[in-house]
């Protein structure tokens, strides 16, 4: 009984990850309190997209490539505010 018992719990163990939490700051929006729903917006960037075109005629894009040249701006998906100096 007591045997059984300790094989019992030797096949209980749990191994207990431990729980990830990001060590970043969340982002709040300092004029609305929001920390949900954000967009972004990226200007003047560049795509890149290396088709191969199948014997249907159809293209597989096979490779794709964004080069942003433009700044990123970040807002607040509530108020819309720009909150570009909030993201790093
Ligand atoms: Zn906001």
């Amino acid at each position: 009984m007591d045997k059984a018992f300790t094989s019992a719990k030797t096949h209980k163990i749990k191994v207990k990850k431990p729980l990830y939490i990001p060590h970043k700051e969340k982002i709040t929006c300092p004029y609305c309190g929001n920390h949900e729903d954000f967009y972004e917006i990226i200007e003047n960037a560049t795509f890149y997209i290396h088709y191969l075109q199948t014997e249907e005629g159809a293209l597989e894009p096979v490779e794709e490539e964004v080069e942003i040249l433009g700044p990123l701006k970040f807002f607040c998906g509530s108020c819309n505010a720009d909150l570009s100096f909030l993201k790093k």
